[in-house]
């Protein structure tokens, strides 16, 4: 079963933003972190931390994905935060922590960017800049972050429509990105058994008004570790180009979305799931 991204309705097209509209180029776009291709016929699979913690969470819970078939290594240093009490993240220091995991596991490293003043910065160490839900609409850094040539990891907002996603990216391809890759992550419904509902419409639907690759993060999206595999294999079979996930070398000892975080053994069990789904969709998933 071939997913079908390639008919397109053209009554969805009409008011699609400029340079991230299908209209703006033939073909699709892929972007290259570091030699890792995302948006191609390979699904990559983003997998880490919420938080960089320490130097120890952060290298065991690297090997672990690394081992298990991840190709890029997630961690904020930066942690947009509802407390102003919670842990805040390490910040530089975290960020020298992502260098070193880098090093020793040869995974790729994407980490957030909350500030104008932190792109500089980030953009020093990570290979891709993750811009969250919660700076979707951050305009004066989705212009600064547009600017560098790190690729950008644009994380929808939880009460944005596709139209206001859309034109999110808009702003970092109209400061000269190309290198934009959109992660539906969860938006806010009526429904509370789950911390977001995970909007999976979304996926065919970016597909077919935008030629940028489309990722989808059901750590966020669900907000409950036990329906992480689960959505995840469902991104999968809806076309989604890549997953990012919270996977944790030991959870319970999270200082951050611990309830959502994988366990390395969920982790492993999960992935031997996607490579099949990958497989039925005409797809695979990528390995360093
Ligand atoms: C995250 O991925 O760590 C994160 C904070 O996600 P979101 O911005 O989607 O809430
Ligand atoms: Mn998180």
């Amino acid at each position: 079963m071939e997913t079908d991204t390639c008919s397109i309705d053209t009554t969805i097209m009409s008011n699609n933003p400029e340079l991230v509209g299908i209209g703006a180029k033939p073909e699709r776009t892929i972007v290259d972190v570091n030699g890792v291709k995302i948006g191609g016929k390979e699904i990559v699979i983003m997998a880490g931390p919420c938080a960089v913690e320490s130097e120890v969470q952060l290298t065991e819970t690297a090997k672990i994905v690394r081992t298990k078939g991840a190709s890029i290594l997630r961690g904020g240093a930066f942690k947009p935060r509802t407390s102003p009490y919670s842990f805040q993240g390490l910040g530089v220091e975290g960020l020298e922590m992502l260098e070193r995991a880098r090093k020793e596991t040869g995974l790729s490293v994407v980490s957030e960017v909350m500030d104008t003043r932190q792109v500089e910065t980030v953009a020093r160490y990570a290979d891709m800049l993750q811009i969250g839900s919660r700076n979707m609409q951050n305009f004066p850094l989705l212009k600064e972050a547009g600017l560098t040539s790190k690729p950008i990891l644009l994380k929808r907002g939880m009460m944005a429509t596709i139209d206001e996603y859309l034109y999110a990216a808009e702003y970092l391809l109209s400061q000269g990105n190309t290198q934009v890759v959109l992660c539906e992550r969860g938006i806010r419904t009526f429904e509370s058994s789950t911390r977001y509902t995970l909007d999976l419409n979304a996926i065919p639907v970016l597909k077919q008004r935008t030629h940028l690759p489309v990722i989808v993060d059901p750590s966020h999206g669900t907000g409950v570790r036990s329906l992480v595999a689960t959505m995840a294999g469902a991104a999968i079979a809806a076309g989604a180009d890549g997953l990012l996930m919270e996977v944790h070398y030991r959870p319970e000892e999270a200082l951050c979305d611990g309830s959502q975080s994988l366990y390395p053994e969920d982790f492993e069990k999960m992935m031997g799931n996607l490579r099949k789904i990958a497989e039925a969709v005409g797809r695979s998933i990528h390995a360093l």
